[in-house]
């Protein structure tokens, strides 16, 4: 079992009839970088930075998060770091930001939200991002977006930030990718829109799930009804992936979703290009594509696509991997 881990971490995640995608890990700290590495992650495709801001008593300095973010992009040398900005609110709370209590945290003043009404924090994040891009291939991504007019002020603001710096001579990427995460189905809806205005996509299927089903992802009670294998759902994922690709942008997965082994031939055959995880899930999701032909799995979405209940669906991708 080792020694197969081992081989199986230096080769590509492609098909039998030979289409490749791209797996990465999902991280939060520099040891999870290291576990990426371990289990053959070709990127990380989502680096969480809440965590730089949880557990302590004020918000990081900008050397601080550089520190960081460049750890991160050195240990991952030439291959791409997604660093999304801080993902505050929601459930994950700061002591020390005054946040009044709401009624609706997830609907509330939520990552994006929070970062374009405090300046000081998007500023500080971005310009740490942006020093950290001279040390490796780091890309930027943004939360919680809505509309257009979000990412459109967000760009400005990275043009103004970038202007700074060169005004200072500090080095960056000038030519650093942005990306936006597609996790509230009015992103989904718009995707065509949004797409001219990023160099990617990466489907939050965890969200997209909770607030396309009006499901709150953290409920007991209705946690019978959070499916993101479900029809509408699944519709949705496809409708971006095929928007995306129309645009020419890639587009990859960081929810949950991409990591569980029920849907790696549906997401591959629906056309995702990068499939993110935590890191332990790559090597099981690696012998999967493998092992599958490309062809089927498009037969196989399409299939899935055409069913009507979770249950109907479930069947199809039950045969689907017996019969393979
Ligand atoms: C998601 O919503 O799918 C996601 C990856 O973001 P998080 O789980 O951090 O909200
Ligand atoms: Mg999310």
């Amino acid at each position: 079992e080792k020694n197969d881990l081992t081989q199986l971490k230096n080769l590509y995640a492609i098909t039998i009839d030979g289409h490749q995608v791209k797996l990465g890990a999902n991280v939060g700290t520099i040891q999870d970088v290291m576990n990426a590495k371990k289990n053959g992650a070709e990127c990380i495709g989502l680096y969480r930075t809440e965590f730089l801001f949880m557990n302590r008593n004020s918000f990081p300095t900008e050397d601080e998060q550089f520190n960081v973010y460049k750890t991160v992009a050195e240990k991952m040398q030439e291959k791409s770091v997604i660093i999304r900005t801080m993902d505050i609110g929601g459930d994950k709370n700061l002591s020390y930001m005054n946040v009044p209590k709401e009624d609706n945290p997830f609907l509330g003043w939520r990552a994006i939200r929070i970062c374009m009404d405090k300046k000081e924090i998007l500023h500080t994040q971005l310009t740490a991002i942006l020093r950290a891009s001279a040390f490796g291939k780091l890309k930027i991504m943004f939360p919680m977006i809505i509309s257009v007019e979000e990412i459109q002020y967000l760009k400005e603001e990275i043009e103004k930030l970038k202007i700074i710096l060169e005004n200072k001579n500090i080095p960056f990427n000038s030519e650093i990718e942005i990306g936006i995460m597609i996790e509230t189905p009015a992103s989904a809806i718009i995707a065509n829109h949004l797409a001219k205005e990023v160099n990617f996509f990466s489907i939050g299927s965890n969200d997209l799930t909770q607030y396309t089903l009006a499901v709150d992802r953290g409920n007991d009670l209705i946690s019978k009804l959070y499916d993101p294998m479900c029809p509408s759902v699944l519709r949705l994922i496809q409708q971006v992936i095929n928007t995306s690709h129309q645009a020419g942008k890639w587009i990859g997965m960081c929810g949950e979703l991409a990591g569980n082994e029920k849907a790696t031939a549906l997401l591959l055959g629906m056309g995702l290009d990068e499939f993110s995880m935590s890191a332990p899930n790559i090597p099981k999701v690696k012998r999967i594509i493998r092992k599958t032909n490309f062809l089927d799995a498009k037969k196989l979405a399409k299939d899935v696509l055409s069913q009507s209940t979770s249950k109907k669906i479930i069947n199809v991708i039950n045969d689907f991997s017996k019969n393979s």
